[in-house]
Parts: structure tokens; sequence; C-alpha cells
């Protein structure tokens, strides 16, 4: 349609699974990020995947971590080919310090040197307050908020204090207006995007970069078919976004390449907003979501 000529929908390929995309067009200098080293958290699957691949197409070798090592040595091959790149599959749990110690030593003494930490395991679900336990609200915020403070802690200080690096944070933006049925994930990514600030500020020093991406609904992930988003999809559900559709994979991807390389050489502490202006719109009718919410949970 003529729709699809307009400047806003253009966008890059993507694929909807957790398989590399079968065309790229670069935007960016293909080696934009050559021979650098990227440790990606939840890279083995939906953003973190494509991040990895983005990078990795732009001369940069990763290390994916995060718990399932059979799933990330699967998807690790599947980097390598598309790529020509080294891709090195880690597990660690985000929550165990000892763990990242670990996975960071193992990094160090594969590829010698971390230029790039970007911060994207993480669990969501949707659920109202009143039905989340205790031990749920905490989970999410080990895994979000302590994993992100985890995770850079340690590759502050075994690679980028005297090197300095760039973290890129994967985050949200559920807590600007606080998203219903959402408060653990909002309250843990509002806090992050506190944290980013903070660490801009005292690492700058050192030569440490330190920002954050915050994707609205984006296609192909595991996030996307949980809150419903193919349904949400074709009842119209992105009609009120301003840029009329959900993001993709590789949209998320240019975005934290960008933050990520010397293409932001000056910036730090700083919130990317990639969300085609959903949240300015987005409806949060506490009432009428927890309905559309368990109507979904019981399809
Ligand atoms: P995803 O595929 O579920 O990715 C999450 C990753 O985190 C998984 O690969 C998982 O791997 C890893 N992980 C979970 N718990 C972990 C732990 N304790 N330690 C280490 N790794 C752990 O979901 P996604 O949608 O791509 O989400 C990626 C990021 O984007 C998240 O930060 C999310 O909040 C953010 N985001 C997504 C959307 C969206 O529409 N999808 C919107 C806004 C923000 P293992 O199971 O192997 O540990």
């Amino acid at each position: 349609s003529a729709f699809q000529k307009l400047p806003g929908e253009l966008q890059p390929e993507d694929v909807g699974t957790d398989d590399c995309l079968t065309s790229y067009t670069h935007i960016y200098s293909p080696d934009l990020l050559k021979d650098q080293v990227a440790f990606i958290t939840g890279g083995g699957s939906g953003i973190g995947l494509r991040i990895a691949e983005i990078f990795m197409r732009h001369g940069c070798d990763t290390v994916i971590a995060s718990r399932n090592l059979d799933k990330l040595k699967e998807a690790a091959k599947k980097l390598c080919a598309v790529s020509g790149r080294r891709c090195l599959p880690l597990c660690l749990d985000v929550r165990q310090p000892e763990s990242i110690t670990a996975a960071v030593d193992e990094t160090l003494k594969e590829f010698g040197r971390i230029d790039i930490l970007i911060n994207n395991a993480a669990g969501n679900f949707l659920c109202p307050a009143t039905s989340l336990s205790f031990n749920a609200f905490k989970t999410v915020l080990e895994i979000d908020t302590m994993g992100t403070f985890n995770t850079s802690k340690v590759v502050y200080e075994k690679w980028f204090k005297d090197h300095g690096g760039n973290i890129v944070n994967i985050s949200a933006t559920l807590g600007y207006k606080g998203q219903a049925l959402q408060v653990h994930a909002g309250s843990a990514k509002a806090a992050n995007d506190a944290m980013t600030k903070h660490l801009a500020v005292e690492w700058g020093h050192s030569g440490v970069r330190v920002n954050t991406v915050a994707p609205g609904p984006i296609s192909g992930t595991e996030g996307y078919r949980r809150l419903g988003g193919p349904r949400g999809e074709a009842a119209g559900a992105f009609q009120s976004i301003p840029l009329q559709r959900a993001g993709n994979k590789t949209e998320m991807a240019h975005c934290t390449l960008f933050l990520a390389s010397r293409a932001s050489s000056y910036v730090t502490g700083a919130i990317l907003v990639a969300d085609g202006g959903a949240w300015l719109t987005s409806p949060n009718d506490f009432a009428t979501l927890l309905g559309i919410a368990s109507k979904s949970a019981k399809l």
C-alpha cells in the first residue's frame, strides 16, 4: 500500500524466530566494531541474539552468556556461520556474581579483551500486583536489576577500569506511566535507568560510557508472544502507536550498535527510547488490560 512508502514504515530486515537474518544491508560501516569483543547477557535468544548477530556483522567477536548452555551453543554455531566471526557461548546466572566472574575470566583468557558489555538478560510476564508473589517480584528485581549491577561491576573491575569500554543496558518504558500488570518489570527497569546515570557519573573518568536502549513492543521475541503481540497486531492494537507498528529486533540492534560504538563517542548516561512513540499514546486502563490478559492466559 501507499503507507509502506512512508519513511516511518521503512524498517531493516528481520526474521521472527531465533535464527540469523537471511539477508542484511549495512547502514553503518561494516568495520565499525572491527576486532572488538562484546559480552552480551541473554545473547542466545530474542533481541540479545540479534544484537550479537549485528555486532558480528560489524567485525566484532562476541560472548553470549545465560543459563541454558545448549541453547547458547546452538545460537553460537549459527552466529559464527553467518558472520565468520568468533562467538563463545558461556553459562552464567546474572544473580550469581561468582558465575559472572568465571565467565569474564574465561572471556579474557579466550579473547584477551572486552570492549562492550550489553546487559540484556531479563525475565518478564504479565501479572497484577495483588496476584504477584513476594518471591516473583524479588526474582525479577534480582535478574533485571541486581543482574545488571553484578555484571557491570565484574566487567568494570576486571577490564573496563584500566582499559575503558562501553556498557549498554536494555531497558523498557513500562515505568514511565506505571504500565498495568507490570509493577515488577517496570520497577526493575526504572532502577536500571537510574543505575545507567549513576555509573555514567562514576565511571566516565575511566573512559567508560554507560547508556540504555528502551525498546517498545518488539516482534519475534518471547516477550512479544507472551504479552499477546501477534494477537494484538491482528486486532489493530498498534494503530494507537504513532509509527503504527511494532519494532523489530534488528532495529533494537542498530540502536544498541550506535550506543556501543564510536558513533556515539560523546554520549553517556543517556536513555534512547526506541518504541515508535508507543509509550506516549499506549492504553493503560487497569481493568481493560486485566481483561485482555486473563483472556489471553486462557487461550
Ligand atoms: P528473551 O528472549 O526471553 O531474552 C531474555 C534472555 O535473558 C534469555 O536469553 C535468557 O536466557 C536470559 N536470562 C534470563 N534470566 C537469566 C539469568 N538469571 N541469568 C542469565 N541470563 C538470563 O526476551 P527478549 O524479549 O529478547 O528480551 C531482551 C531484553 O529486551 C530484556 O531486557 C527485556 O526486558 C527487553 N525488552 C523486550 C521487549 C520485547 O518486546 N520483547 C520490550 C521491552 C524491553 P536463559 O534462559 O538461557 O538464561
